[in-house]
C-alpha cells in the first residue's frame, strides 16, 4: 500500500437525532456503525457515547451525543458521508419541534481545540456561535438537518477525552413491532447477573429498593443497557439477561458514563453561572434546614462569597448525611448552578465531600461533687445548684462534651436511581483502569478484536 493510500481516521460527530421509534441518538449511531462495518469500512474504536453538561435546561437530562471513527481510503469519503446523512435523515423525527440534529466530519487527528471545546461543553454553557467558531478553525465539516444547535453536541462528541477515564455500555435494541409496548426483560435474570458481575459492572440495580434500573421506560428503542468496566465482561453480562422479545440489534459504546467528567471544575463562589457544573470547596455556614417537599438546604461559604447548596428529595440517604452537617465543616458541594432567590446562587448537590469535620461541642450542667447528681441551673446568667444538698456551683462550670457526629470524613453521593449518567456511583471508587489496552486509533489489533467481540455478541444473541 502506498503512502497516498492510507486510510484516513474520520470522526463523525452526531447529536440531537429523534428517531421515529421514539428518540435516541444512540440507534441513529448504532445503525450507521451496523452499516458502515457491513460494507466494509474498519471502525478505529467502540462507538463513543459521550455526555455532556446534565445541568443545560433546554437539553434532555441525558444529553448525549455520539461520535463514530473509522478509517476510510480517502476515495471513498464520500460514500460514507452518504450513508451517514441518509441514515440520520432516516432515524430523525424532524416534525419535533425540539430536535435539531446535526452531523460533524473531520478527518485526521483530533485536534487540541476540539478537546477544549469539548470539555467545556462539559461543565459550561456554549452557544452555537462558538461552535461554528471552532469548527471553522479545525475544518470539521457541518450538517445541519433544521437548526444548528446540534453542532455543539456534535463537535463535543468528537473532541471527548476518553483517555484518562471512560466506561463501557452494551445496548440491545428493540424491534421497531415492540417499541411503545413493555419491555420483556426478567428482572430475575438481572439480579443474577447483577451479582455475578458486582463490580465491573455498576448502576443495575438500585440497592436501597433493588428495583432494575438497566431498562428506560417510554417509548424509545432501548431494550436495556448494561454498564461496566470492559466490553469483554460486558458481553458476558449482556448473555445472563433473559428476555422474552427479538432483539433488532446490539451494540457496545465506549462513554463517560460514572467517571464524574463533568464534576471537575473548581469554581468559586462568587463566579457562578447558572447552568454550569461546578465545585465548591468551603466551610458550612449554617446549619442544614428541611424545607417543604423534603429538600435539605445548606449555605457554603469560601473566601469570595457564599452559596446555597441544596439535596432533592429523589436524593433520599444523601439527604440524612446533609442534614448532619454543622457549621465550619469543610467541605466540597459537586453539582449544577441554579439561581436561586435573592440573587443567590443554588448548587443543586450531586455529591457531596467532607474534608473535615469541625468538633461540634454541647455543654452541660455540672454534677455534684458530692452526691454525683445532676445540678440545675438558677436561672439566666446565675450559677448553678444541687437539688438535693443545695451545694452551688459557678456560671463557668458547664461541662464542655464533645458530640458524636452522624457524618464521616468522606464522600457522599445520591443513590443510582437518583444519579446523573455521568456521576460516579459509590461502587466505582477506587477503580483504577488499564487505558492502555483499547485505546489509541492507530492499532489495527484493536479494531480487529473489537470486530470479533461484536460478532461473539451478536452470534449468541436471540435473533
Ligand atoms: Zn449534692
Amino acid at each position: 500500500m502506498s503512502q497516498s493510500n492510507r486510510p484516513t481516521e474520520l470522526h463523525i460527530g452526531i447529536d440531537d437525532t429523534d428517531s421515529k421509534l421514539g428518540g435516541c441518538t444512540t440507534y441513529t449511531a448504532a445503525v450507521i456503525f451496523d452499516e458502515l462495518s457491513k460494507r466494509g469500512f474498519r471502525p478505529a474504536d467502540f462507538p463513543w457515547l459521550v455526555r455532556l453538561n446534565p445541568n443545560i435546561p433546554w437539553k434532555t437530562r441525558g444529553n448525549g451525543a455520539l461520535a463514530l471513527h473509522f478509517l476510510v481510503d480517502e476515495s471513498r469519503v464520500d460514500v460514507v458521508r452518504k450513508i451517514v446523512l441518509d441514515i440520520v435523515e432516516e432515524t430523525t423525527d424532524t416534525s419535533n419541534a425540539s430536535t435539531d440534529p446535526a452531523v460533524a466530519l473531520l478527518r485526521g487527528k483530533i485536534p487540541p481545540e476540539l478537546r477544549y471545546f469539548s470539555m467545556t461543553a462539559l461543565h459550561d454553557v456554549l452557544r452555537v456561535s462558538d461552535a461554528k467558531r471552532v469548527a471553522r478553525k479545525v475544518g470539521v465539516e457541518q450538517h445541519v438537518l433544521k437548526g444548528p444547535r446540534g453542532l455543539i453536541g456534535a463537535l463535543a462528541a468528537i473532541g471527548a477525552q476518553f483517555q484518562t477515564a471512560h466506561t463501557f455500555e452494551i445496548i440491545a435494541y428493540r424491534t421497531q413491532g415492540c417499541v411503545g409496548t413493555r419491555r420483556q426483560i426478567d428482572d430475575d435474570s438481572v439480579r443474577e447477573m447483577d451479582a455475578k458481575f458486582r463490580g465491573v459492572t455498576f448502576n443495575n440495580l438500585d440497592p436501597e429498593t433493588g428495583r432494575v434500573l438497566i431498562s428506560p421506560h417510554g417509548p424509545d428503542p432501548v431494550l436495556f443497557g448494561i454498564r461496566g468496566e470492559d466490553p469483554v465482561t460486558l458481553a458476558q453480562a449482556y448473555h445472563h439477561v433473559r428476555v422474552g422479545e427479538p432483539i433488532q440489534r446490539v451494540m457496545i459504546f465506549k462513554t463517560n458514563h460514572g467517571t464524574d467528567a463533568h464534576l471537575t471544575e473548581h469554581r468559586e463562589a462568587a463566579e457562578l453561572r447558572p447552568y454550569q457544573s461546578a465545585v465548591v470547596s468551603g466551610r458550612v455556614e449554617t446549619r442544614p434546614r428541611a424545607l417543604k417537599g423534603g429538600h435539605v438546604v445548606f449555605s457554603l461559604r469560601d473566601e469570595s462569597g457564599s452559596v446555597d447548596c441544596a439535596a432533592y428529595e429523589p436524593t433520599g440517604p444523601f439527604r440524612k448525611a446533609v442534614m448532619e452537617l454543622a457549621p465550619d465543616d469543610a467541605v466540597s458541594a459537586f453539582g449544577g448552578v441554579r439561581d436561586g432567590p435573592e440573587e443567590r446562587s443554588t448548587i443543586n448537590l450531586e455529591k457531596l465531600v467532607v474534608n473535615r469535620l469541625a468538633q461540634v461541642v454541647r455543654y452541660q450542667k455540672p454534677r455534684c461533687g458530692r452526691c454525683d447528681r445532676l445540678c440545675e441551673s438558677m436561672g439566666q446568667g446565675q450559677g448553678f445548684r444541687c437539688r438535693k444538698c443545695g451545694l452551688r456551683f459557678p456560671r463557668d462550670s458547664l461541662v464542655p462534651v464533645v458530640q458524636n457526629r452522624g457524618i464521616r470524613e468522606t464522600v457522599y453521593v445520591p443513590p443510582p436511581r437518583a444519579n446523573r449518567h455521568l456521576t460516579m456511583p459509590l461502587s466505582r471508587y477506587g477503580w483504577r483502569k488499564d487505558t492502555q489496552r483499547l485505546d489509541g486509533f492507530s492499532d489495527s489489533q484493536h479494531a480487529s478484536y473489537f470486530e470479533s467481540l461484536l460478532r461473539s455478541v451478536r452470534s449468541a444473541s436471540p435473533l
